[in-house]
């Protein structure tokens, strides 16, 4: 069997828990008397998780906890998407024995996380996150801290039992725990009914639970989208009033966020269901501007890149989260520079200043590293370059380091006019030809090409890609 028990006791060893700790209430013994939901225990013979589809690591923590006298199970989206089929990337432990306790469990543990402290157990490249029971308590001081403004939860570090853990979760459908000491799944809440149901019932009262965490509004999109499951009608009809507090969301978490959404393989299905939701215009207002605007070049560009980007994940390749951001901004970018050319910018200086300001107010809302923005602005200013059709620049222009991104977007906007997509058609074969047969076929003079430099596509005197009429 190869995650067998005795996959469990591994170098990370370090010594015994000083105490067993089966009560599961000793963190937090008020909590006993607060809402404390009967689970339905559903025996190893009948649900379908094996631990042959849980990762090894995840069964060496679980095992650790178990034999060190805590409670331990697999909890949250693994529990979720094993129990419909699937494979989850990550596997999260939720326990009774408080970070501290795991940190004594485990070398190869660190404690992480102010807002929610947790433990890190890592595996080479794979890290087990452990959870402590969260209560719902409102405990001073003790064995935690919980800190609430105006509604919002800015730290949660209040232990409890795995009753008050399993309400605190966001979706009925995450709340199900897998329980490492006799294989049944644990129920609280009505988990397991809303996987029959394909739906997603946010637990308890919708318009506390967001004002709580906003961000819990888009991790319902996103569910939605990557499980195909519909949202219960309770839990989106706050998206409309409450869509705004995700404005106050620290930016750093909805890049985490929107990586997630865009970047984990269902990235057209989360773009769609965010639309749907009315909740892209508060992540990303540029693009929801430039298509409320009647785009449909722009949004036929989207739809391609992210099912690209979802084919390329599908396949194992790489994806780079610059070109997608790229790709749903460029409406605005590309608006914005013609705008500023129109009003007698110089085309560089348009592009430049046009992608300043988008990205600028982009990272407001959601804070994407400099080291993608930079390649966002080299694949944006790369788009005029690519009408420069003359010998010098064509070469500069091809071996520049982010071209491969540039002209890749640049068949991305196939759709905006035949012109473009007749250009795509042109690069295309022009790399396709030695570099003699092209360089002879391209004309040295800049003539043909000056007043094009940065500017806006315009009527092109049409070109015969070269060595296709036999001319080269
Ligand atoms: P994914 O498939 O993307 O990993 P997930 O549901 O596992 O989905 P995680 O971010 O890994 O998402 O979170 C693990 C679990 O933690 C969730 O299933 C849920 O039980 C709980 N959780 C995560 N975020 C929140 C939140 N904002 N509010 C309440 N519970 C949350
Ligand atoms: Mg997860």
């Amino acid at each position: 069997m190869p995650h067998g028990r005795t996959a469990a006791h591994s170098a990370a060893f370090v010594a015994p828990a000083p105490r067993a700790a089966k009560d599961p209430n000793r963190l937090n013994p008020e909590a006993r008397t607060s809402v404390t939901p009967v689970p339905a225990v559903i025996p190893r013979e009948q649900h379908v998780i094996s631990r042959k589809n849980i990762s090894k690591a995840a069964l060496r923590v679980l095992y650790r906890l178990h034999d060190a006298g805590y409670d331990a199970f697999l909890v949250g989206g693994a529990v979720r998407d094993l129990l419909l089929g699937g494979h989850p990337k990550d596997f999260d432990v939720a326990t009774n024995a408080t970070p501290d306790e795991v940190k004594k469990l485990f070398r190869n543990c660190r404690l992480i996380g102010r807002r929610f402290r947790l433990a890190h157990v890592v595996f080479g490249p794979e890290i087990i996150e452990v959870a402590t029971f969260r209560g719902t308590g409102e405990v001073e001081g003790g064995e935690g801290d919980r800190h609430i403004v105006d509604g919002l939860i800015v730290r949660d570090n209040v232990w409890g039992t795995i009753e008050e853990d399993a309400v605190r979760r966001d979706f009925r459908v995450n709340a199900l725990y897998y329980d490492i000491s006799d294989f049944s799944v644990r129920d609280y809440v009505g988990g397991m009914q809303d996987l029959d149901g394909r739906v997603l019932h946010l637990i308890g009262d919708p318009a506390t639970r967001y004002r709580e965490d906003p961000v819990r509004m888009l991790r319902a999109a996103r569910l939605a989208a990557k499980l195909g499951f519909t949202i219960d009608p309770k839990a989106s009809a706050p998206f409309e009033e409450l869509g705004p507090l995700l404005t106050d969301a620290a930016p750093a978490r909805l890049f985490d966020e929107s990586l997630k959404m865009f970047l984990a393989g269902n990235g057209l299905k989360s773009f769609r269901m965010l639309e749907q939701c009315g909740l892209l215009k508060f992540l990303f207002p540029a693009t929801a501007r430039a298509l409320r605007r009647g785009d449909e070049a722009l949004r036929s560009l989207i739809e391609r890149g992210l099912a690209n980007t979802d084919a390329r994940i599908a396949e194992g390749k790489s994806v780079t989260p610059a070109f997608l951001f790229a790709v749903l901004l460029w409406g605005e970018v590309r608006d914005l520079a013609y705008a500023w050319m129109a009003k007698g910018v110089d085309g560089n200086e348009a592009w430049a200043r046009a992608a300043a300001h988008v990205v600028g107010e982009q990272c407001q809302r959601v804070a994407i590293p400099r080291r993608f923005t930079i390649t966002m602005e080299e694949i944006w200013s790369l788009q005029p370059r690519f009408e420069q059709i003359q010998r010098k620049r064509v070469f500069r222009l091809m071996t520049h380091p982010r071209f491969r991104a540039a002209f890749d977007f640049l068949l991305l906007r196939a759709a905006e006019s035949p012109a473009i997509r007749e250009l795509g058609q042109w690069w295309a074969h022009a790399q396709q030809l030695p570099q003699e047969v092209l360089a002879a076929a391209l004309p040295a003079s800049t003539a043909a090409v000056a007043d094009s430099a940065a500017g806006a596509p315009r009527k092109r005197r049409r070109r015969k890609p070269p060595g296709k009429s036999g001319s080269a």
